[in-house]
């Protein structure tokens, strides 16, 4: 165990163990087969990359993101662990040279995509000295998984080849029947299951709700500038949403770029390489979007439009804060998003399923009790704390009889003979004199007016509610017109009483200023998270800035070189010796001697020290 710690220390800067990370490696080192199912940002990897250094021979890591083996081969070369790749990016005589220095032992870690697998079990592969077979992202070996690769069911020559050697298959996928189906397709043998919590708790969770487009980017814009200097993703439904999202926050000065299916893949690659070496800091996505990076510092994830199922969510929200840094997530939920994903679950081919899994979504997002504990329950964890980093944790909600409200909304709705939707109501309600309102003659009826006191968006906050709780309905099917049920009569005649729960806006309703002098203005209100002190602000971006300097020099994505985890540790601990810089998380022996005396040198002179002395 000590050999081991030490090694996690030498090789990767660390000097504990995750949960989980220590047990897994010991079952390994017993030559025996595991499965392991672990969220992102888990820290699987380590699960299986220590034991490859600690074992003689080499360690097969089957993958199917090719992006992603690069991010990882560079990561590891930068801790000083030879690694290599075998792919269908690399060309013929880069191959011939790694396979080489494979066979020679050279090399201890090979990441090999599932193609390659089945191409070179006969000849390359029983030529080398396998001491450990991992197999990433097993999940994709599953039809019922949700991103199936026929690559992958070839993977089951590989225990008859190497019977001998231990497997270990990781994925952060954890449904029971993709487990069975993992097990039973890669013969492993009778391997021990690892499930680790899928609780991140360094992300926060929040949900907003009922905002149309502008309120959404306005909200937004607000969020972002909160983040500045930070990188973030915007999850949207459709394509066009991405684009016009870019435009958008283009003119409150925030560079963005879109990713989605619709563009070359060239435009593609563009966008992920500017994103992950930190040229554009926010992108626009699909949910195509991220499968592919590995990129440890994105600080903030959003979700414009609401996902499908609580898997793709947690999946999406989990590129964010990989380094185990605190990062923020919000998401926005509407009704008009809901009737889109209706009808998406409606025609897929698992109807009943899909159905369900959005009204787990649909739950998740109109919960008043801890956010965190709903998706923990539901993938099957016991939690008995409310977690106090969700926006139901911080801003409990305050409950009011608001059955006065209701009587106003439902008694309008009934005088409309239940012909209005949500935005109607409330123009009848605030009395409004739009055109569409009074052609239709709503301006007679006498609860025009009744609700001028209540702010549109409170109304909206407060319908919503009365749709959770059933006294409206939405007709989906027709014009999603607002229907009184008959729980709504009780109240409305008074038998029953409506706890409703006060409208609480996050933020100042002031307007958004654009451009440049705006910018400004928010770098100079702005809160950096956990900077205390200017000086400290000064420190990290010193850092950030060295750091992006010498990924350029490099060539090489800037959280290889250190993670936003790092620069907070320097920025705490304030290291000036080597001795000091060697405590700081993810600094290693390769990395110490590297970048040890350039980052202390920064450091005091920020500081304000004199220079280190030889
Ligand atoms: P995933 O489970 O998604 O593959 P990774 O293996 O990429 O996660 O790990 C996520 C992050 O956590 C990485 O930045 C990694 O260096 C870090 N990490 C992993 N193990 C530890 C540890 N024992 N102590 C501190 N950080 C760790
Ligand atoms: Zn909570």
């Amino acid at each position: 165990m000590e050999q081991l710690l030490a090694l996690l220390k030498k090789f990767f800067g660390y000097t504990s163990f995750r949960p989980l990370q220590a047990e897994i490696i010991q079952h390994i080192l017993l030559k025996k087969d595991s499965l392991v199912l672990m969220p992102t940002g888990g820290g699987k990897s380590i699960c299986y990359q220590l034991p490859a250094i600690y074992l003689p021979g080499i360690t097969l890591v089957i993958s199917p993101l090719i992006a992603l083996m690069k991010d990882q081969v560079e990561g590891l070369i930068a801790n000083g662990v030879p690694a290599a790749s075998l792919n269908s990016m690399i060309s013929e005589s880069e191959q011939q040279q790694v396979k080489q220095l494979c066979v020679q032992g050279k090399i201890k870690l090979l990441y090999i995509s599932p193609e390659r697998v089945k191409a070179e079990a006969d000849w390359f592969l029983p030529r080398l000295d396998v001491s450990l077979i991992a197999i990433d992202e097993a999940h994709c070996i599953s039809h019922w998984g949700h991103d199936f690769r026929p690559e992958y069911t070839q993977l089951a020559i590989l225990k008859e080849r190497f019977p001998k050697v231990p497997f270990i298959a990781l994925t952060a996928t954890a449904d029971k029947v993709t487990r069975t189906d993992i097990v039973a397709q890669l013969r492993l043998n009778d391997p021990k299951i690892f499930i680790s919590s899928f609780d991140r708790p360094n992300l926060s969770l929040t949900v907003r709700r009922g905002l149309n487009q502008r309120e959404k980017i306005r909200v937004m814009v607000h969020f972002i500038r909160q983040h500045q200097g930070q990188s973030g993703i915007i999850y949207c439904l459709r394509r066009s949403t991405t684009e016009m999202l870019v435009d958008e926050l283009g003119k409150y000065a925030i560079r963005a770029g879109a990713y989605h299916a619709g563009l070359s893949p060239q435009e593609r690659e563009k966008a992920q390489d500017d994103f992950i070496n930190d040229r554009v800091e926010v992108v626009c996505a699909t949910v195509a979007f991220g499968m592919g990076i590995d990129k440890s510092n994105i600080r903030w994830v959003i979700h414009f439009n609401m996902p499908g199922s609580i898997e793709n969510y947690y999946q999406e929200i989990g590129r964010a804060g990989r380094d185990g840094a605190k990062s923020d997530t919000l998401l926005f939920y509407s009704l008009a998003d809901l009737i889109v994903l209706r009808q998406f679950a409606e025609e897929s081919g698992q109807q009943e399923v899909n159905l369900e899994k959005l009204n787990r979504m649909q739950r998740y997002c109109e919960t008043d009790i801890c956010r965190r504990r709903i998706l923990l329950s539901y993938f099957g964890e016991e939690v008995d704390k409310d977690c106090g980093n969700c926006d139901v944790c911080l801003n409990p909600p305050e409950r009011f009889d608001g059955s006065v409200l209701v009587q106003k909304a439902l008694s309008a709705v009934i005088r409309t003979n239940q012909q209005v939707a949500i935005d109607m109501l409330i123009y009848i309600l605030r009395g409004s004199a739009r055109v569409d309102l009074t052609e239709k003659g709503y301006h007679h009826i006498k609860t025009y007016g009744a609700g001028r006191d209540v702010p549109y968006l409170e109304w909206k906050e407060y319908i919503y509610q009365m749709i959770q709780l059933g006294f409206l309905e939405v007709d989906y099917a027709n014009g999603n017109k607002l229907k009184v049920t008959s729980l709504g009569n009780k109240v409305l005649y008074g038998q029953s009483k409506a706890l409703l729960t006060k409208y609480r806006p996050t933020e100042k309703d002031t307007k958004l200023s654009r451009g440049k002098v705006a910018e400004e203005k928010a770098a100079k209100t702005r809160s950096a998270y956990s900077l205390q002190t200017q000086a400290d602000e000064q420190l990290w971006n010193a850092l950030k800035q060295l750091r992006y300097q010498l990924a350029e020099k490099e060539k090489t994505p800037a959280y290889i070189i250190f993670t936003d985890a790092a620069l907070e540790d320097m920025v705490e601990l304030k290291p000036t010796t080597m001795e000091e810089f060697a405590q700081v998380r993810g600094v290693g022996q390769i990395k110490l001697e590297k970048y040890g005396r350039t980052f202390i040198s920064l450091i005091r002179f920020v500081l304000k020290m004199p220079k280190l002395k030889e």
